[in-house]
């Protein structure tokens, strides 16, 4: 059923986006989890008008945790998450959003990705 939307979102900017979703579920989003998924093209290598495959970028040179230095809305469909690795084209709509609690990997939020505390 479309339309599901959600009807509260917490933004835990060093941790996890929460959101209460129509449809009863709550979805806790690692922020790292999001910052993977994120859709725009340069992150996921979308086909271009012509319908060819990008090549995926992976941008990795950014070392720190991922935290999000805040959200806005967009419209009543999307949200725009700006990421501290300064990246913020990518549009997380709330279809794509419900579609992500989906697959949000098991293990609770914000694991640190084998990152040791370092001396910085
Ligand atoms: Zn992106």
């Amino acid at each position: 059923m479309p339309g599901t939307e959600p009807l509260a979102i917490r933004l835990k900017k060093s941790e996890s986006l929460e959101i209460d979703w129509s449809d009863g579920q709550t979805a806790v989003y690692p922020l790292r989890f999001l910052r993977r998924m994120c859709p725009c093209a340069s992150c996921c290598g979308e086909r271009d008008l012509l319908g060819r495959q990008l090549l995926p970028v992976v941008k990795t040179s950014y070392d720190g945790p991922i935290t999000a230095g805040g959200a806005e809305l967009v419209g009543h469909y999307a949200l725009r998450m700006i990421w501290s690795d300064h990246h913020a084209t990518g549009l997380y709509t709330y279809e794509y959003l419900h579609e992500l609690a989906a697959k949000i990997p098991a293990g609770g939020p914000a694991p640190t990705d084998g990152r040791k505390s370092g001396s910085d």
